[in-house]
């Protein structure tokens, strides 16, 4: 196969109406949840420009991090594993498997599964490998690759997935998504609970504690790593950030940039295996650390991309993604690059090698909006030109610039010599927009030849008969001649101070706007109502925790999980007033099912115990001293089919918190 091929795969997502309307929707969804979730964050700029030192930093120095952090995993209680390539990632896996007689399991979503080819390398093994993330789970039983990091059904239409699942879970047809999504949940529940191994990615490796932080919406990260009796997490060994403050900053980034929240709804912080006075949790975690080509790409002219958190902004920013979605990106052989848009056009081939997937780079307009979008600032236009040139990873530096066809090439050598000289160029141009002028005067764009590509979906803007630069000379001639200029009011009017609300008022408006609910109120009233909530839902058992349990009257309560309880009532070390967020630890007489298996989550919080931002939460000495922590931010979510916000697909559907002043 060949570039030819690529253009025939682009041709087809341009036709595909029904692609074309699923992308124009997330794109849109996307951008604008990002730029009013960056609303909030004044700093933006700075945050960026910080999150960008760090990760070069520890691209720089990655063998101190990288054994820094090992240390520090071992030291806690995980088996860490280092897999130099896909095959021996494998290998290790399939090492744990056998050593528990696996046969079952469970995983969310991970790039680097992806990367491996994890779910097919397993199946000569006898292993059923079931993704839980609803998207992927979609593209599984589709059996296709996802087609954008984030969302990887972002391709298929409502009705596309109802017939799917009519078809493979025998469920009868409909589009309406909540009842595809209830069809998930219970499909998956069965596989969580069932399931010998769960397998997750991880999104950060804290160096100084040996923190592996997952980010997840659906709730089914906690599953895989909670309920299976082993737990196994694949990560890219780039994903480190130095210390928790470390973490706060780049969780302020990253679920703004990739799904516009503050906080994605399920933040997990898991340091060791379930301990003797836990109530849950897996006996045993593996971390298999995997390089695949990312030393060498370490040390090559693309070592920036190493620095990509996977938010997906890029993607959604643009306009070629925009256009052909993830499928549409293939190497010469055909295969569909595991990375796609503008940060695949450059991992891709460094990972996977340029020979085969040098052509994604000629998919760019090089407008710059990928960089603009990346929360880490990566300059991922010059990292595109870089791959043009065909700099790979090998690191040997330029090789045969790749994708590019040869009349293409001629084209390019001509343009340079004409536009390296000025006097050519301004001739050229004048030359350009007469010629437009007089042929077609009336058309808004030229017309050019159906083989350079121009008119298929984007026309070729007519030349100006006034090239820019003259113009720009006249203005400037214009403005010399005494045009005022005006200046800015000497002193800026004065801006209203609004009051700072109250911690306990900026919680409670958080947390209500991501679909929680919130009780302000004395604590002689908490049993009284809560009562009076179980007994409106008719709930008669319910899962506790300790605190939980010192409110509950009058009704059966159990503390090991039970997916049969509706409701679970637990206690929440703190609450964070700047996302409306609660952050549970797990511990003696904390199970953190209770919260995460019932239908219903309540949890008791005290007004004393809010504090204004997640780097105080982070970093409270209870986090790093218990085997798991989660900071849950509403209830359990996903927006996998057609964009369209479903609650409660994994995790609870309800979040209710009775605040004690
Ligand atoms: S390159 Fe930047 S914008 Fe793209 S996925 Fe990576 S971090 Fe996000």
């Amino acid at each position: 196969m060949s570039t030819k091929t690529f253009r025939a795969r682009i041709r087809r997502s341009l036709a595909d109406q029904n692609l074309q309307v699923a992308l124009d929707g997330n794109a849109r969804r996307r951008t604008v949840g990002r730029l009013s979730a960056f609303s909030s964050v004044p700093d933006y700029q700075e945050r960026r420009r910080r999150a960008h030192a760090i990760k070069a930093d520890v691209v720089a120095h990655l063998d101190e991090y990288l054994s820094r952090f090992i240390n520090q995993v071992t030291r806690n209680g995980i088996r860490v594993h280092r897999a130099a390539d896909a095959q021996e990632a494998i290998h290790l896996f399939l090492e744990i498997a056998r050593e528990h007689d696996a046969r079952l399991v469970a995983k969310s979503k991970s790039m680097v599964s992806e990367e491996i080819d994890f779910n097919h390398a397993l199946e000569p093994a006898g292993l059923q490998v079931v993704e839980t993330d609803l998207g992927e789970y979609i593209v599984q039983l589709r059996g296709e690759r996802p087609s954008h990091i984030l969302t990887p059904a972002v391709h298929l239409t409502r009705a596309q997935v109802g017939q799917l699942f009519h078809e493979k879970l025998g469920t009868p047809y409909t589009e309406d998504i909540p009842e595809m999504v209830a069809t998930a949940r219970r499909v998956l529940r069965q596989v969580f609970l069932a399931a010998d191994i769960g397998v997750s990615g991880a999104n950060f490796g804290v160096a100084d504690t040996g923190t592996l932080c997952l980010v997840t919406n659906e709730g089914n990260g906690r599953m895989v790593t909670t309920l299976p009796p082993v737990h196994v997490a694949l990560m890219g060994i780039e994903r480190l950030v130095p210390t928790l403050d470390d973490l706060a900053l780049f969780l302020s980034l990253l679920p703004r940039s990739g799904t516009g929240q503050k906080l994605s709804s399920y933040t997990s912080l898991i340091h060791s295996p379930r301990r003797f006075e836990d109530l849950d949790g897996p006996q045993e975690r593996h971390l298999i650390l995997v390089d695949n080509g990312r030393s060498a790409m370490r040390n090559s002219p693309l070592v920036e991309a190493l620095s990509c958190i996977r938010c997906g902004a890029c993607l959604n920013a643009c306009p070629v993604f925009r256009e052909i979605g993830g499928h549409a990106y293939i190497g010469r052989d055909g295969s569909i690059a595991p990375y796609p848009g503008p940060i695949g056009a450059v991992v891709s081939p460094a990972l996977f090698g340029c020979e085969n997937f040098g052509q994604l780079a000629q998919a760019s307009s090089l407008c710059g909006a990928c960089q603009e979008a990346c929360p880490v600032d990566i300059n991922l236009p010059e990292l595109l030109l870089r791959v043009r040139a065909g700099e790979n990873a090998d690191g040997k530096g330029p090789h045969e610039a790749v994708g590019v066809p040869a009349v293409l090439k001629l084209g390019l050598q001509a343009f340079r010599l004409v536009a390296s000289a000025p006097l050519l160029f301004s001739l050229a141009q004048r030359l350009g927009g007469l010629f437009n002028h007089i042929y077609s005067p009336r058309r808004k764009y030229m017309r050019l030849p159906t083989w350079t590509g121009w008119g298929f979906s984007k026309d070729f803007p007519r030349l100006a008969f006034t090239p820019f630069r003259a113009r720009w000379n006249n203005i400037q001639q214009t403005v010399n001649q005494g045009d005022q200029v005006s200046q800015p009011p000497e002193n800026p009017p004065e801006t209203e101070i609004s009051p700072t609300p109250s911690m306990a008022a900026q919680f409670s408006a958080e947390l209500v706007a991501i679909g929680g609910k919130v009780y302000s109120l004395p604590e002689k009233e908490v049993k009284t109502r809560l009562a009076k909530l179980l007994q409106e839902r008719g709930i008669e058992r319910v899962a506790v925790d300790d605190i939980g349990e010192q409110y509950v009257t009058g009704i059966e309560s159990v503390r090991v999980p039970n997916p049969t309880v509706w409701a679970g009532i637990t206690g929440a070390l703190l609450g964070i007033a700047e996302s409306g967020s609660l952050l549970l630890v797990a511990g003696e007489g904390r199970p953190l099912t209770a919260s995460l298996l019932p239908d219903i989550h309540i949890a008791i919080l005290r007004e004393s115990d809010l504090v204004p931002t997640l780097v105080q939460a982070l970093t409270r000495p209870e986090v790093c001293s218990a085997s798991a922590a989660v900071i849950v931010t509403g209830p359990s979510r996903t927006g996998d089919i057609e964009m369209t916000l479903s609650i409660g697909v994994h995790g609870p559907k309800e979040l209710h918190v009775f605040l004690i002043d």
